[in-house]
């Protein structure tokens, strides 16, 4: 393995189109042309791309190498959720899940390998941070997706899965530029989640795509929310409120707040009436989601009749509050809990893992 923290970008997903004209530099100029849009349009590998000759298409596949390997990879939902635990080529381990709807087609890619944020209740968090993930590890998970979508079009992204994405600002934005300009997503479609990263939160305002941010809050009081997501010691929620604030204004976007229901812990009337009153002047909508027990942290997720009473009384406070949809799945779709079934970053094993159940933590009520 590579040092800790080292990011060394080598798939063909890495490459700008620049790079892309150097790699055939003895080929005609359109030829550069034909690969790109093979990579982003096609979302082709070079042995696929058979509008090349045969010698170009050998040279190529030595030199536009995947950047990830499938380790494992479940389906569940009939095949309409799909969840890969990726290799990176210096043997770390990332997930995304895929999530098909009647409606849109939405994938869940991770922005980092384990994530230095140390939330309690996150199986990534307990894991620990690795590395950065490069821009083109971040967009080969979208184009794995894309593949495996067809003949239907994803059209959704959320950053939602291993990692904190504004942590990972430069690649992340690389990444999200990509997917709008080449892989033609809209921006509107996209959507970062952040534990509350508030200079990440400033620079996001001041960009020119309009990508739609989730706030992944969980408490509304310093002091509850100072033990379950750290980073709240840095950046408290008084300075959280004022940047999404400038977030909301600038760029005219919605902001949603994610909520994961911890038994006893932060689903009592206080933490309610907290939460209403954090989420009510910026207009954010919340979407409240039972907590997954990890090993780490074994409290139990909110139990149902009183998930749907949180929302009741969320709503009638005058909160856009909703309860994220969950599938019945059972395959550690829990971003970091697949990873964790799969023993971290030891080597693939040789058959699939068995399906230890665990439930899904579904993110398909990511704004559209
Ligand atoms: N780091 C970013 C994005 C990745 S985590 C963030 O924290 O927002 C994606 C979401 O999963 C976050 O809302 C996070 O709080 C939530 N999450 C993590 N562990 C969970 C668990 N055990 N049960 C339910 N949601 C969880
Ligand atoms: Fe990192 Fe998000 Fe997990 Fe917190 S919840 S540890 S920020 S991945």
């Amino acid at each position: 393995m590579t040092p800790r923290h080292t990011v060394q970008p080598s798939g063909a997903y890495d490459l700008s189109f620049e790079e892309v004209v150097a790699v055939l530099d003895d080929e005609p100029r359109y030829r550069a042309r034909q690969v790109w849009d093979g990579l982003y349009r096609r979302l082709a590998r070079p042995a696929e791309m058979t509008d090349l000759p045969l010698a170009l298409r050998t040279r190529l596949e030595e030199r536009l190498v995947p950047g990830l390997a499938p380790a494992a990879r479940r389906t569940a939902d009939d095949g309409a959720t799909v969840k890969w635990l990726w290799e990176l080529a210096d043997g770390r381990r990332v997930e995304s899940v895929l999530m098909a709807y009647p409606d849109r087609v939405t994938v869940c890619v991770s922005t980092q390998a384990g994530c230095a944020m140390g939330c309690t209740f996150c199986a990534t968090g307990q894991a620990g941070y690795e590395r950065h993930l490069s821009t083109g590890e971040i967009v080969e998970q979208v184009v794995a997706a894309m593949r495996a979508a067809r003949p239907r079009r994803l059209g959704n992204v959320v950053f939602m899965g291993m990692g904190e994405p504004l942590a990972n600002y430069d690649r992340v934005w690389g990444a999200v530029e990509r997917i709008h300009e080449h892989l033609g997503l809209s921006a509107r479609h996209l959507t970062l989640s952040t534990v509350g990263v508030v200079p990440g939160i400033r620079r996001l305002a001041a960009e020119r795509l309009p990508v739609n941010l989730a706030l992944s809050l969980h408490a509304a009081n310093d002091e509850l929310r100072d033990r379950l997501v750290p980073i709240n010691r840095r950046y408290p929620l008084a300075e959280l409120a004022e940047a999404c604030r400038r977030y909301v204004e600038t760029s005219g976007r919605r902001l949603s707040i994610e909520w994961a229901l911890i038994d006893g812990v932060n689903d009592r009337p206080d933490d309610l009436a907290e939460l209403a009153a954090f989420a009510r002047p910026l207009g954010a909508h919340v979407n409240l989601i039972p907590l997954n027990p990890t090993p780490g942290y074994p409290v139990r997720g909110t139990p149902r009749r009183r998930v749907v009473a949180a929302r009741d009384e969320l709503v009638a406070s005058g909160v856009n509050a909703t309860i994220r949809a969950t599938r019945g799945v059972e395959i550690d779709a829990a971003c970091g809990q697949l990873a964790a079934t799969v023993a971290g970053s030891a080597p693939a094993p040789a058959s699939p893992p068995s399906p230890a159940p665990v439930h899904v933590r579904s993110v398909v009520s990511a704004p559209r």
